[in-house]
């Protein structure tokens, strides 16, 4: 499985289809990690609060794959934004792993306040190479422009909620504005309605393809990053089986047409935690 790798602003570059492990309890983790693995995804998204990344670690050691293959993206909970060297280390420890390929700043967090000081070490970590690329997720305009102006670094990548009932459209321009990655969380609207939606299944028809490679198929041809979570085999297996069909023009318009313009997850500057 070939999966095709963007380039990145820092001279990186990184698969556009991952899995992501969000929610996948810490015990069952290693299996999931190794079904997608086998499967050929090499990006696995995880994150200190996900509490899984002993298990992705797991089953990166027995997949005895070359560690240079995988892109391995975890990242730093809010509560650590005051001492981001000492936070990487610990999921570093966890991973069994002596650096990653992106480090993420996980919510801008308001009730901390603190996230230009966690972005300047971020920017140490990647200097001192435990961290190849380092990005941010759920940041706004308002927040990007923050760390612009305060330290003229522009993060690698902004992974943030994307998908075709949340299109992300002015988010999308600003990033290409300033060459940042846009990599889409939930990319299948969590599942459930999106796909279940007429227009998604009309064109799941045409193409004989399922609903859920319809959607990634999407994402892609919008030039995103997207990281599918399933702890089924069978569907893992099937939201990598997307690059062997096209959409046209009518298509992509008709799955952006079913925006929204509601979150499924939280708002960035409603977050108290
Ligand atoms: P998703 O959009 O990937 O949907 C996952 C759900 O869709 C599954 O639980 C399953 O019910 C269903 N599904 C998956 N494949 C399917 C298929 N082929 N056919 C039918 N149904 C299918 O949602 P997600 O897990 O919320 O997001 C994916 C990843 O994004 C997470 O695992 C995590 O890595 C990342 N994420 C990041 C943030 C963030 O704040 N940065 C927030 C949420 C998620």
């Amino acid at each position: 499985m070939n999966v095709p790798r963007l380039a990145l602003n820092d001279g990186n570059s990184m698969p556009q289809l991952g899995y992501g492990v969000w929610q996948i309890p810490n015990d069952e983790t290693e299996t999931a990690v190794a079904h997608a693995l086998e499967a050929g995804y090499r990006l696995i998204d995880t994150a200190a609060i996900y509490g899984n990344e002993e298990g992705v670690g797991r089953a990166i050691r027995a997949s005895g794959l070359p560690r240079e293959e995988l892109f391995i993206t975890t990242k730093l909970w809010n509560d650590r934004h005051g001492d981001a060297e000492a936070a990487l280390d610990e999921s570093l420890r966890r991973l069994g792993l002596d650096y990653l390929d992106l480090y993420l700043i996980h919510w801008p967090a308001p009730k901390y306040d603190n996230y230009l000081s966690a972005w300047k070490s971020l920017g140490n970590l990647k200097s001192s190479g435990k961290a190849k690329s380092v990005g941010v997720s759920n940041f706004m305009e308002k927040h990007l422009q923050v760390l612009f102006e305060e330290t003229g670094t522009v993060p690698a990548v902004n992974q943030i909620e994307l998908h075709p009932f949340f299109t992300q459209e002015d988010m999308r321009a600003f990033h290409a504005r300033y060459g940042i990655t846009t990599e889409s969380w939930s990319p299948l609207g969590q599942g459930g309605a999106l796909l279940d939606h007429p227009t998604i299944i009309n064109l799941a028809r045409k193409h004989e393809r399922s609903p859920a490679q319809i959607v990634l198929r999407w994402h892609l041809d919008l030039g995103l990053v997207a990281i599918p979570k399933s702890a089924t085999p069978r569907r893992i297996a099937e939201n990598l089986a997307v690059f062997d069909f096209e959409l046209d023009d009518e298509d992509r318009s008709a799955i952006s047409a079913l925006h929204t313009g509601n979150r499924l997850g939280a708002h960035p500057d409603n977050t108290d935690w």
